[in-house]
């Protein structure tokens, strides 16, 4: 069970919570054996030719967890922090959002070491390109299907799928997701992380017995997610109460004008560094407030301020937002924590439609698609939710059980295991 251990790796801690699951789920150590670590991760290095005219030989990672249930799915990160380590934990918790979502993929994840921030755009379309032909052999719309991630776009996914159906020779819009509209995207990919975030809060907010228009929310980082959501319930008529970024962090009890904060940041989600009045990211946690949402990076609420908190309901946005001791302390403080593995499940749902559409070659309304994330998102949170309760396991407990359940009964029937 859960050790106080705060200084875990992402993928040792998400191990312990793996075999918590199998075992609360029967399954036993062969099962816990196969599923605590990626069946393949592969290691490439990828020579770009730099604007210069000098070659810079960077270091790439794919992982791909289990494939019984069907190929593996998830996004492609470009960052510094790049390791091998996260990238085969992202990988499981790729598997477990699609689990609880019930797509019909396994878990995978990619990650390159770099920093885009400081790389020319012809420079990252030859380290995108290159990636992919490096992991070609791997990856393709019925084994292994990339997404955008970290610091990835649809820009990038273009060229990825460009490269792709160069390699094949035939168009295979599949073969990626998050791609522009043009080229074979969703309608409602780019905010579907945040919509479903968004619905999660309207769950636990009934859960709690509160109304949308009463609730204050805050919401920690300003990027993809978190920008959007702010705005998402600032429309619906939620206080948003203070939001971040990496500089500091604004807060107003009467609500902030989110409209105004989005036209006013900057191309990396910068906009605090524009206030004088700011608070700190570790004041913005400790704020009285009916919904905390971290959707910034992960190991922001662990056992120093846990006890601290003062909201009712936290929703992971981030990955990893909350340490294995924190989730302990928080469930029994009687906070309802919504998972990263659920919370932030939104993305993966409508590359999967993305995925649908461009098979079946018909493509759906922005309404249809936002209709459908939120039925699966609900019966996500619903399944999690009554596991929760009927077994009396905490909310990141009962998720890693919903989101591994079906795969390990997979590799069952296969006879894997
Ligand atoms: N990168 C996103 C995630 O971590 C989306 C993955 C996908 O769309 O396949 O969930």
């Amino acid at each position: 069970m859960y050790e106080p251990k705060e200084t875990l790796s992402m993928l040792a801690s998400t191990q312990i919570v793996i075999e918590d699951a199998l075992t609360k789920l029967g399954f036993g150590e062969d099962m816990i054996e196969l599923l605590k670590d990626p069946m393949r991760v592969l290691t490439v290095r990828i020579p770009v030719r730099m604007d210069d005219g000098h070659v810079r030989v960077f270091k790439g990672y794919r992982a791909q967890h289990n494939d019984a249930v069907g190929p593996t799915k998830g996004g492609v990160r470009f960052h510094p922090d790049v390791n091998e380590e996260e990238v085969k934990a992202l990988s499981i918790w790729m598997s477990l959002k699609c689990g609880i979502a019930n797509l019909p993929y396994g878990g995978g994840k990619g990650g390159i070491i770099c920093d885009p921030r400081k790389m020319s755009l012809r420079e990252l379309e030859r380290l995108s390109r290159g990636y992919v032909r490096a992991i070609s052999q791997l990856v393709g719309p019925t084994k292994d299907i990339p997404a955008p991630d970290v610091m990835t776009n649809s820009q990038i996914m273009a060229w990825m799928m460009d490269e792709y159906s160069r390699i094949r020779e035939f168009d295979s819009p599949g073969f990626i997701t998050g791609k522009p509209l043009v080229l074979g995207g969703s309608h409602g990919r780019e905010t579907a992380t945040a919509r479903g975030v968004a619905v999660m809060i309207h769950e636990a907010l009934k859960v709690n017995g509160i109304a949308l228009h009463d609730a204050r929310v805050v919401v920690q980082g300003f990027g993809n997610a978190g920008s959007f959501l702010a705005k998402f319930m600032h429309d619906s008529g939620a206080k948003v109460i203070a939001i971040s970024d990496v500089h500091g962090a604004l807060y107003n009890e009467d609500g902030l004008d989110i409209n105004d904060l989005i036209d006013r940041r900057d191309s990396f989600g910068a906009v605090t560094n524009l206030f004088k009045n700011t608070i700190s990211n570790e004041q913005l946690l400790e704020l009285e407030c009916d919904v905390l949402v971290p959707a910034a990076i992960e190991n922001q609420i662990t056992a120093h301020n846990a006890h601290k908190l003062r909201t009712k309901v936290i929703v992971e946005a981030a990955n990893g937002p909350t340490t294995l001791e924190a989730t302990r302390i928080v469930t029994e403080r009687g906070i309802l924590l919504i998972p990263d593995v659920l919370a932030s499940a939104g993305g993966v749902i409508v590359s999967y439609f993305e995925w649908v559409q461009n098979n079946q070659g018909y493509y759906w309304t922005e309404a249809e698609v936002e209709h459908k994330l939120r039925e699966m998102m609900i019966r996500g949170f619903n399944q999690v939710y009554q596991i929760h309760e009927t077994k009396g396991v905490n909310m990141r407990l009962a998720a890693y059980m919903a989101g591994v359940q079906k795969m390990a009964q997979a590799v069952q029937y296969r006879g894997w295991v």
